[in-house]
């Protein structure tokens, strides 16, 4: 029996970079896939077609993670579409808006926190209720080492991805005797579009500081999900898994 057969997972960001490759580890593990994006039509509806042919339903939905609504109207359809039930949520969508503090403008900092942090929120709240009804699930939120250990030029993303861990640490603690668990994935350098927007120097600065001596890929944060997501792992919650290559050792 495959590891995560008839499970459905909801999959914020899926369309390209880890999103996407937890929605494919996902599918091959057996899981039913429903995953969002904001703009990139063509490839979600491609990833879905794929996804599909592993023998899976699986089904692309467009939309902003940040809008409180847009999550609760989101949640409704795939309970529609995926039979009522939510097994695994991953808040996986997020942006960067990098510069100094002392350029930073108001608006960039807004919208990262909405977008990586209060889309968070929004989501696990859309599915409390229904993980509630089923008394389980399993939330596993995208944080980063950033959020554990800051990096200049990122004050408003490392607010977001630490805010992440104290969201997800709170939620344990409350939703932990309902047998609903959440953790947090921390990835490190994970070569994806989002990195690729990265100067090649500070590339290598980050290269040559991580112990294992390579950047990490998307599946190499699906398999940390398909543990958390999985029932290997039902009696871990709260927890903060670093997938960094050792970085933070
Ligand atoms: P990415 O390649 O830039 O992909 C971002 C994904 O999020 C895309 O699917 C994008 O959809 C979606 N998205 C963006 N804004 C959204 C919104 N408002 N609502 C719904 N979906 C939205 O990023 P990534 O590198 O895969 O990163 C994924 C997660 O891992 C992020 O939370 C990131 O902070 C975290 N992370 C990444 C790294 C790394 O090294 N790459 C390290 C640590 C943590 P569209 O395609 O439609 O734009």
């Amino acid at each position: 029996m495959k590891l995560l057969e008839g499970k459905t997972a909801i999959i914020t960001g899926g369309s390209r970079g880890i999103g996407k490759g937890i929605a494919q580890v996902f599918a091959q593990h057996g899981a039913n896939v429903a995953f969002t994006y904001s703009s990139s039509s063509a490839a979600a509806e491609e990833l879905a077609t794929e996804l599909t042919a592993l023998g899976v339903k699986a089904k692309a939905y467009q939309s902003n993670a940040a809008n409180f609504q847009a999550a609760q109207d989101l949640v409704a359809e795939i309970l529609k579409d995926f039979n009522g039930k939510i097994d695994i949520l991953i808040n996986n969508a997020g942006i960067t808006k990098d510069n100094l503090l002392m350029r930073i403008s108001e608006e960039d900092f807004d919208t990262v926190i909405e977008v990586n942090l209060k889309s968070v929120f929004n989501m696990t709240k859309a599915v409390q209720r229904t993980m509630l009804k089923q008394r389980q699930g399993s939330i596993i939120n995208m944080s980063s080492v950033v959020g554990v250990k800051g990096n200049a030029g990122q004050t408003n993303y490392a607010a977001s991805k630490a805010g992440i861990i104290g969201f997800s640490k709170s939620v344990a603690l409350e939703l932990g005797s309902r047998n609903i668990r959440c953790n947090v994935v921390a990835p490190g350098f994970i070569e994806t579009e989002m990195t690729a927007k990265l100067d090649e120097k500070v590339v290598e600065g980050w290269r040559a500081g991580i112990p294992l001596k390579r950047g990490g890929s998307p599946e190499d944060i699906a398999n940390a999900c398909v543990y958390l997501g999985s029932d290997l792992s039902t009696y871990v919650t709260g927890q903060v898994l670093n997938v960094d290559g050792g970085m933070l050792t």
